[in-house]
């Protein structure tokens, strides 16, 4: 198993679940593995669990203190476990990058495909004009958190394309666009925002108001890929949580026969472009 088999084995479910609706619903999703969703007051960071009852239905429990959309997700997570037979590891609270075991990872990419189907968001992306703004309409729209949206409209982005999330004023984590992989743009975890940088300022409580400028090789090491960067952020005071999306302008783009190249070797597959067929017998229209 790999991100690539996990996504892969989410599209495959999702095409099974009938036609999708938009937001998807996660009801379906559970009742598609028999599972019964239960909501309860659990720990604080304990997002939820499941097990199989010996009828093989599935009861699967999320946490009601965490907002709609993190229940969402969890719903999906406990689908995954039950679809890809991994079992729970939930020692670790879930925002730990870090240490988060690999089966837990496996199992919040096949989430991410289901609250967000290729299919759906994917051509929704394409037609996005890029930053932050974009980012919140989708999340509203497919009842997402913004840090699985904004992971996704970076790496189904066309454009040479980021999401950066950081915590403390130090990058935890982010997702790149096949493009800007492939250009080898690298934002190291661990590091500071750059100083100055709008992320920063953003986090200093300077208001965002819109995509700005940035220095490339400030963002991205041994960046020799030239400038024409731009940032949009978003500083999320409660978490002191900061998410910044950065990306090129199109023209900078290579051509789409490479690119589509690009996309099968680095997030791979001919699935990706929607054309494979799904492995169901269900027909749409
Ligand atoms: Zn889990």
């Amino acid at each position: 198993m790999d991100e690539l088999s996990a996504a892969a084995a989410a599209r495959s479910f999702v095409g099974k679940c009938g036609p999708l609706a938009q937001p998807v619903s996660v009801e379906a999703y559970a009742a598609a593995i028999g599972g019964t969703i239960k909501k309860e007051a659990l720990n604080d960071g304990e997002d939820g669990w499941s097990f199989r009852k010996p009828n093989g239905k599935y009861n699967i429990c999320v946490n009601c203190n965490q907002n709609g959309r993190r229940q969402r997700f969890t719903v999906c997570h406990e689908v995954a476990h039950a679809v890809l037979e991994i079992a729970p590891d939930h020692s670790q609270p879930s925002w730990s990058f870090s240490r988060r075991p690999q089966g837990e990872i496996f199992c919040d990419v096949f989430a991410a495909e289901l609250l967000l189907p290729y299919k759906l968001f994917k051509p929704q992306v394409d037609l996005a004009e890029i930053g932050m703004a974009a980012v919140r309409t989708l999340a509203d729209d497919f009842d997402a958190s913004l840090l699985s949206t904004g992971s996704r409209f970076a790496t189904f982005s066309k454009n040479l394309c980021a999401f950066v999330v950081s915590e403390g004023g130090k990058v935890r984590y982010s997702a790149r666009s096949a493009a800007l992989r492939q250009a080898k743009g690298w934002i190291r975890p661990g590091s500071l925002l750059p100083a100055g940088s709008y992320s920063a300022r953003a986090r200093g409580g300077e208001k965002s108001s819109g995509p700005e400028e940035a220095h490339a090789d400030e963002w991205l090491e041994h960046w020799d890929g030239g400038d024409g960067l731009f940032e949009d952020v978003l500083h999320i005071d409660q978490w002191d949580q900061t998410l910044t999306l950065l990306w090129f302008e199109e023209d900078d783009v290579p051509a789409p026969r490479e690119r589509k190249q690009w996309e099968e070797q680095t997030y791979g597959l001919r699935e990706l472009d929607g054309n494979l067929p799904w492995p169901s017998r269900r027909k749409r229209r």
